[in-house]
């Protein structure tokens, strides 16, 4: 930031400020993370100069050999970490690597099973307002009163619907997937499966989630959240004729070039996600989200499904005065960072929501365990019932907090 600011100091000073904004902010935004200096800086080197349309190997353009080894490392790394036989690293975020999966798998207008945006599901998994949901024919699946899948009444759905595909995975689902119940299902009726892992793909890398790879017949993922690494997306499978119908779909289907840069700092994330380490990492993830639940439930906050399996939780507002979007500005005002979410049976409009999702990756990256968690669970209680007396002191404690666990020192 400091080169930046020098050459162009009206742009480096917005960084600069981003830059303190998260030193002092506790990051609970469930679907963020705080990257290593060697994930970020392969981002920011001379990989960003190459183009490379095509695979490794197979290149429409000349002086790919070294950034062939570079896609090669990223690839085979991906395959060890996940246990998958083929994988396709250039997919520029996570809802391109479902586009393309869907792009290889589905003809216009088939019948595609997802999770309800609203209940926890993803934009990309049909939504109408997104490509996939103007380009097939989602029928949706939720929760039941508790806010877990029921798995009895996904099957009953997919009977009647006959899907030719049903996608599992969620971004405000905190609770754990059964993918090899979800495959029986799937396969039961002749429908693929697709697991969309982004949220818990770290999870999933450090052992403390059901891996979908021996289920599910395509895996995609972000690289960015729990797994810790650059914005990006990962396209995996152990089924050769998919995985040679999704490498079209990516490129030329649905992408040009690939950021080789990026993809370098997949392979420095997917080597450190090898590591024995990250293992503790994930532990102390689902550790430190349990510990917060508990903390809130203790001052009396309701959460959906009545806690957490995975990395985040889902605040439920339902019968209090304040509302999502009150209380996603309350913590941003004493530098907490969440964001308000529709919780399953929604009343409240999206843009107001009664919930708030919170998760523990970035404050876990941090070094903070299951003490701050505490401390932090009581910040939200406090920001829900005694907002106005307290939001200096909770503001104090919250700075304390920060203070204590540097963050790129
Ligand atoms: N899939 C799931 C389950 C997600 O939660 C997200 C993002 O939040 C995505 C896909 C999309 O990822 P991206 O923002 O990289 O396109």
């Amino acid at each position: 930031i400091g080169m930046i600011q020098s050459i162009d100091p009206e742009l480096g000073s917005a960084m600069n400020e981003e830059l303190h904004r998260q030193r002092q902010n506790i990051e609970l935004i469930a679907s963020e993370n705080i990257v290593s200096p060697g994930v970020m800086a392969a981002m920011g080197s001379v990989l960003t100069n190459k183009y490379a349309e095509g695979l490794p190997g197979k290149r429409y353009y000349g002086g790919c050999e070294f950034v062939d080894k570079v896609e090669r490392i990223a690839i085979e790394r991906a395959c060890e970490l996940f246990g998958a036989k083929y994988a396709n690293v250039q997919p520029h975020s996570g809802a391109q690597a479902n586009l393309a999966v869907y792009f290889a798998l589905l003809d216009l207008g088939d019948t595609v099973m997802g999770m309800d945006l609203s209940q926890g599901g993803h934009l990309s998994h049909g939504s109408p307002v997104n490509q996939s949901g103007k380009n097939y024919h989602f029928v949706s699946y939720g929760v039941n009163e508790d806010g877990f899948i029921d798995y009895a009444e996904l099957e009953k759905a997919v009977k009647k619907h006959r899907p030719k595909l049903i996608v599992a995975g969620a971004s405000a689902y905190p609770r754990a997937i059964d993918f090899e119940k979800m495959a029986e299902i799937a396969h039961g009726y002749g429908a693929y499966l697709m697991v969309d892992m982004a949220h818990i793909a770290g999870l999933v890398a450090g052992g403390q989630h059901q891996n979908p790879m021996p289920y599910a017949d395509v895996v995609t993922t972000t690289t960015h959240k729990t797994l810790r690494g650059p914005r990006g997306g990962l396209i995996l499978t152990n089924n050769a004729v998919l995985a040679k119908r999704i490498n079209s779909a990516v490129f030329p289907g649905t992408q040009g070039g690939p950021l080789e840069h990026v993809i370098a700092s997949k392979a420095v994330c997917f080597g450190e996600a090898l590591q024995p380490e990250f293992k503790e990492y994930a532990r102390k993830i689902v550790e430190n989200a349990k510990a917060m639940a508990a903390q809130l439930q203790a001052r009396g906050v309701k959460l959906v499904s009545g806690g957490t399996d995975n990395h985040l939780l889902l605040v439920d507002l339902t019968d209090e005065e304040c509302t999502g979007k009150d209380l996603e500005a309350r913590l941003d005002s004493v530098h907490i960072t969440a964001n308000k979410n529709t919780v399953p049976g929604e009343k409240r409009s999206p843009f107001i929501t009664s919930g708030v999702r919170l998760g523990t990756p970035a404050a876990t990256t941090r070094g903070m365990g299951v003490e701050e968690m505490k401390v932090i669970a009581d910040c939200i209680a406090d920001c829900i019932y005694h907002y106005d007396e307290k939001k200096d002191e909770i503001s104090a404690r919250v700075l304390a907090l920060t203070e204590k666990f540097p963050l790129y020192e």
